[in-house]
């Protein structure tokens, strides 16, 4: 494959400006990532400052119910509530041996934020975070937790005043400060080498789940489901089994309200191809290539385009990219809060209610592993106000 592309998609489609600072980060993964020093030193902070490895925890109740052994991989007990934390301190570190001073990132609901300003706090870096106005209002805990942790919030005024504005910002700073900041991107996606690096740093999720697996069953899991937004927790449980030919895989995309020609988050199974933020990948646009506005209930996974690899996993058949809207989603929240104790993030209830809906589709008897990629206490407000409950 071309260097920097997964199939058609992918690539490196930034203003020559980016194009030093993206090098000298492809090196710095090439020399300084596969050193014993550096491994040691992210297995330290994964394991005793982030809380790695996460249980794999069965589900006895659903179990029950559903006709095959549910499984959940449990990136909600991981600090800061989400898999998020697996990626910024790996690029925190790798910032940090290649002599950097400061992280500068992107989020969008904050959680990206946060784990950014807890991983530079950590390793004594300075961190700066772009964040769309409108989010910075509608997310203000979020905002609150990144200034307690030392983190400067800039609030970004352009376009819709979202995430994808943020991103642009975020490169565009990037630019004059690439000799002191380094860019630690908040998913799978992006300009190259980004999909790779974060990829490479999630896929423990998947290398635990499979050790797990056998550890517990004595054989590797018959389906693995992951919620897919730019798709980071998906790749790093997929990427450890894809050349399982045994194992199906499911992503599962946010329909939004679900109702035919509404705002969705569902790229590959309602876009087309195109290029945004320095990728060719599938995106939500119109047919003469304006980026529409995505919506989901979960805003984890609201964004209008998707990790390169996903759209390539996708186009070559071997992962399947399913559809959860957000009363689905809801509703896998409270089943899975009231049969299994566990309050999952409205994002990672959109695999797990792929699951419920398709049950009858999955191996009677069989194992099947759900991304758990975050805990819900962040969305309660919003659980609350759709169900009405109090
Ligand atoms: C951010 C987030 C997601 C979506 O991001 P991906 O890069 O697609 O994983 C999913 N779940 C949780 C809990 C998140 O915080």
């Amino acid at each position: 494959m071309k260097k920097g592309y997964f199939g058609e998609f992918g690539g490196c489609f930034v203003p020559e400006l980016l194009m030093p600072p993206l090098q000298e980060l492809e090196e710095a993964m090439r020399d300084i990532m596969p050193s014993p020093t550096f491994k040691e030193e992210l297995d330290d902070l994964l394991r005793n400052f982030a809380g790695r490895e996460t249980p794999l925890t069965y589900c006895p109740t659903l179990s029950k119910r559903l006709g095959f052994s549910l499984w959940l991989k449990r990136e909600d007990l991981l600090h800061t509530g989400a898999h998020k934390v697996n990626n910024t301190l790996g690029q925190a570190l790798l910032a940090k041996h290649m002599g950097k001073t400061a992280l500068v990132a992107e989020t969008g609901a904050g959680q990206h934020g946060v784990a950014t300003a807890a991983a530079a706090a950590r390793l004594g870096l300075e961190c700066i975070v772009f964040m769309g106005a409108e989010d910075v209002e509608r997310q203000s805990s979020n905002v609150r937790r990144m200034k307690l942790l030392g983190a400067e919030v800039r609030p970004v005024q352009s376009g819709t005043r979202t995430l994808k504005d943020a991103i642009n910002e975020a490169l565009r700073y990037w630019i004059a400060a690439q000799e002191t900041t380094h860019y630690c991107f908040g998913t799978a996606a992006g300009p190259h080498p980004f999909p790779t690096l974060v990829r490479n740093l999630q896929s423990v999720i998947g290398r635990e789940t499979r050790a797990q697996m056998l550890e517990k069953t004595g054989r590797l899991p018959d389906v693995v489901v992951a919620a897919v937004g730019g798709g980071s927790n998906a790749i790093g449980m997929f990427h450890p089994f894809v050349d399982d030919a045994s194992v199906r895989i499911i992503g599962v995309e946010a329909a939004g309200t679900g109702e035919p020609g509404c705002y969705n988050s569902a790229p590959i199974n309602l876009g087309t191809p195109g290029v945004l933020h320095g990728q060719m990948t599938m995106l939500l646009q119109t047919k003469d290539g304006q980026i529409e506005p995505s919506h989901s209930v979960s805003a984890g996974l609201d964004y209008p385009g998707v990790g390169p690899e996903h759209a390539y996993l996708s186009a070559i058949g071997r992962v399947h990219y399913g559809l959860a809207n957000d009363a689905e989603a809801l509703d896998a929240f409270q089943t899975l809060c009231r049969t299994e104790g566990i309050l999952p993030a409205l994002e990672s209830s959109h695999a797990l209610a792929w699951v419920l809906r398709h049950h009858g589709e999955l191996p009677a008897g069989g194992h099947v592993v759900v991304n758990l990629s975050g805990r819900g206490d962040k969305d309660m407000d919003i659980v609350e106000q759709h169900l009405h409950i109090s």
